[in-house]
């Protein structure tokens, strides 16, 4: 096992009813903003149940960000808490909503020319971030407890030399660029989590749907790597990855049933808040392609994992022999036969599991072919972030042979 240091801040309330205990979560004087995204919690009354627990305070709402939140909707809410001395966030929905809100946490504090930055550097020189809570409304990223966060920008406004080549200055584009990158800093782990299965009920199932892909994929990319002999980590993985395929047709038959739903949501979070990751090697491969699919085709992060996942398992089957093996046993029943059989059966197994949650697992069912490959690979070389996998050998060629192969 590798060296590691564990810390994780975030308070987590679960259950029904939690939502009550935030106010005494938040300083009586704070001033807040409450952020939303498209309107779900407005019309399932869950806005309002925030609102009733936080009183008297000082309250503005910020809505409408939207699922791969962007640059541009969310740099009008940095002007907003500027202006209005907030110095509270609360982030009421999704994954969407609560990355949006760690980059206006960091955003907001941000003394640089352009917070974009905080993106392009990853989040390294994030050297303060405001306060901010979250309410879950959505099991899936682990955004609630984890101290990442995913940004698109649609648009960059570029600076080129002006085009007589003298040095009188440069001329501003607008360039469509089309990136989703992430950052992190464990200045913007919420401080506090609310987790009520209830307010999942609520779901299209696609949504759940992809909540249960995003975090068995999680777990896969800090267990399927190789081994170093990590016992804990490896056994509270699987139990991850078993209570996801165990639960997760029980949700989408049972919408309403609470045990369900708390066992799928408890588990989203333990895919991605650092526990199961101490101490071994980790890929996010298949995270970094996926993004590259969001950001030109618009899927959503889900859908593009399921797609990317099965192929990069076929690619890496050497690589990843070992953990392959143990995942095709103790996840699948998989003991007997050749081993090239086992690893063969696990990944069919996989892509049947993603299938019968109604996901797609082909670049071509949502009518992309080899046409796309050039565009998205140019992209992950724009972004420099490879080579890529837990032993960094998924160069840009195989990162093309792995989306050839998953159309
Ligand atoms: P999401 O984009 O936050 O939400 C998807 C949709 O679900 C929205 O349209 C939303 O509607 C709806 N919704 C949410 N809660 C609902 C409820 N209770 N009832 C009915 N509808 C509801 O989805 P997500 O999968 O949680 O987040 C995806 C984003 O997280 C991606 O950008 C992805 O890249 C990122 N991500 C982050 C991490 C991380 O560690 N930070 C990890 C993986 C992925 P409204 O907009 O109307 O509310
Ligand atoms: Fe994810």
């Amino acid at each position: 096992m590798y060296n590691f240091s564990f810390h994780n801040p975030t308070r987590i309330l679960f259950g029904q009813g939690q939502i009550a205990q935030i106010g005494d979560l938040i300083p009586a004087a704070a001033r807040v903003l409450i952020t939303f995204g498209g309107g779900s919690v407005v019309r399932f009354g869950i806005l309002d149940e925030v609102k009733a627990a936080l009183g008297e305070r000082f309250c503005l709402e910020f809505g409408a960000i939207e699922p791969n939140p962007s640059y541009e909707t969310l740099m009008p809410a940095v002007e907003l808490i500027r202006r209005n001395n907030i110095d509270f966030l609360l982030a009421v929905g999704g994954g969407s909503v609560i990355d949006g809100t760690k980059y206006l946490a960091a955003a907001a504090c941000w003394v640089g020319s352009d917070p974009w930055d905080i993106l392009l550097d990853g989040g390294a020189t994030v050297q303060k971030a405001l306060p901010f809570g979250t309410v879950l409304t959505l099991p899936a990223t682990g955004s609630e407890m984890n101290c990442g966060a995913v940004i698109s920008r649609n648009v960059t406004r570029v600076a080129l030399p002006a085009a007589n080549g003298a040095n009188a200055g440069v001329s501003l584009i607008t360039k469509s660029q089309h990136d989703k990158l992430v950052f992190s800093s464990p200045r913007v782990y919420p401080q506090f989590s609310v987790l009520d299965p209830s307010k999942t009920y609520t779901l299209p199932a696609q949504q759940t749907a992809n909540g249960i892909v995003d975090a068995y994929v999680h777990v896969l990319e800090q267990y399927l790597t190789f081994p170093v002999d990590a016992k804990v980590q490896d056994r509270f993985a699987e139990g991850v990855l078993l209570t996801l395929k165990e639960e997760g047709p029980r949700v989408l038959a049972e919408p309403e049933n609470y045990d369900a739903r708390a066992n799928l949501m408890w588990a989203a979070t333990m895919a991605l808040n650092g526990l199961i990751g101490c101490g071994v090697p980790q890929d996010w491969a298949t995270h970094m392609l996926g993004h590259e699919v969001t950001a030109l085709h618009g899927l959503d992060h889900a859908q593009t994992l399921a797609v990317v996942l099965p192929s990069l398992l076929a690619a890496q089957r050497d690589a990843k022999r070992q953990k392959l093996l143990q995942y095709a046993a103790r996840i699948w029943g998989l003991t007997e036969g050749d081993e090239q059989r086992r690893i063969d059966s696990a990944i069919a197994c996989t892509r049947d599991f993603f299938e019968s949650l109604g996901m797609k697992t082909r670049l071509s069912d949502y009518g992309i072919g080899s046409e796309a490959l050039d565009a998205l690979v140019a992209k992950l070389d724009q972004h420099g972030r490879y080579p890529l996998g837990e032993r960094q050998d998924i160069t840009l060629e195989r990162s093309r042979a792995i989306l050839a192969a998953a159309i």
